[in-house]
């Protein structure tokens, strides 16, 4: 393959001359010369020329600006460049047509669709991701794409993402963080309090509002009845307990790997985290005091789920059923 495909492909710029003919790809620190500059300039040219241009891949169409260019077309693509005399002599000249049909199929095994440079800064350029948003990416980042060594991140989805946490526990997120740290966001609570949180934190709802108090003591919970396998392990085990969001914190709170199955064979919503917590621990007394030899000690389990009680053997599921059911009624009542 020559040179031309492989050089710096984003180091050429295309303006037009006269709309009659075809666009013209000028170096691109040339960008700024008018383009009346580029047009026709009378003088011969040599036939030793047009058999370096030959062997280079391209055709001589003219001589133009100046006695020091010319006008190459490409002879694969059709493109027209304008080229040094002394560049077509010394070194392989770029096609800019060439170029650009580089920098689109780049974008195509990225699984990005090319819109347009970024004519503010050349090594830049626009391009449509899968997810719908558009994104400012260098040309050599989508390169980098298409091998896969890095995902195309975008960062319209990402606060999208962020921006939906944090609605879901009654925060707004404003923006970053004002004292620059990566890991954190300004966020607004509904009491309109402006307060820097991590954003870890605001995914597992741990954000309690400096201004107001709220905390997770007074923001729903959810009592869970999970049954938890290890296969490797035999183990087989059911936990009861509550979490304010036990879908998304329970592998973690549990310290969990990866081979356990977890069921969740029932969550029921609680209006506080106040009241799941007393009505957990009030349910977990009386199963430990009416079913001992339910209880699985923590020997046993120890090793794998990074809790000291609230584990109880699958024969009691009945059992626990019916307490969730009292506590369901309760809290129905009490609402
Ligand atoms: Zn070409
Ligand atoms: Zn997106
Ligand atoms: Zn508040």
């Amino acid at each position: 393959m020559p040179d031309r495909f492989k050089s710096s492909d984003s180091l050429l710029h295309p303006i037009t001359v006269n709309p009659q003919q075809k666009r013209l790809w000028v170096p691109h620190r040339s960008r700024h010369v008018p383009a009346c500059a580029w047009s026709h300039f009378d003088g011969p040219t040599v036939p030793e020329w047009h058999g370096m241009a030959h062997q280079k891949g391209f055709r001589i169409v003219s001589r133009i600006r100046d006695r020091f260019h010319l006008k190459l077309e490409c002879k694969a693509c059709g493109a027209h460049t304008a080229v040094k005399l002394s560049a077509l002599r010394g070194a392989q000249p770029r096609c800019g047509g060439c170029a650009t049909t580089r920098q689109r199929h780049s974008a195509d095994g990225a699984k990005l669709t090319f819109l347009r440079r970024d004519h503010s800064y050349h090594k830049y350029a626009f391009f449509h991701a899968p997810c719908g948003h558009e994104v400012r990416r260098q040309f050599g980042f989508i390169k980098r794409v298409e091998k896969g060594e890095v995902n195309v991140k975008c960062r319209m989805c990402l606060i999208e993402r962020e921006q939906a946490e944090a609605r879901a526990h009654g925060w707004e997120r404003v923006g970053p963080d004002p004292e620059a740290k990566a890991n954190y966001r300004m966020y607004r609570h509904r009491c309109g309090h402006f307060q820097r949180i991590a954003r870890v934190n605001m995914r597992n709802g741990q954000c309690d509002c400096a201004n107001c108090g709220e905390s997770w003591s007074s923001k729903p919970s959810v009592i869970y009845l999970a049954r938890i396998r290890l296969a490797s392990e035999g183990l087989d085990v059911v936990k009861f307990g509550y979490s304010a969001n036990p879908k998304r914190r329970f592998r973690h709170q549990l310290g969990l790997s990866k081979a356990a199955k977890v069921t969740f064979l029932r969550l029921l919503q609680m209006p506080t985290g106040h009241a799941a917590c007393a009505a957990e621990k009030r349910a977990n007394a009386d199963l430990v005091r009416r079913f001992p030899g339910h209880v699985v000690p923590v020997d046993i389990y120890g090793n794998h789920i990074n809790v000291v009680s609230e584990i109880y053997a699958p024969a009691l599921l009945p059992e626990i059923n019916k307490l969730m059911d009292q506590i369901e009624a309760q809290a129905r009542i009490s609402s």
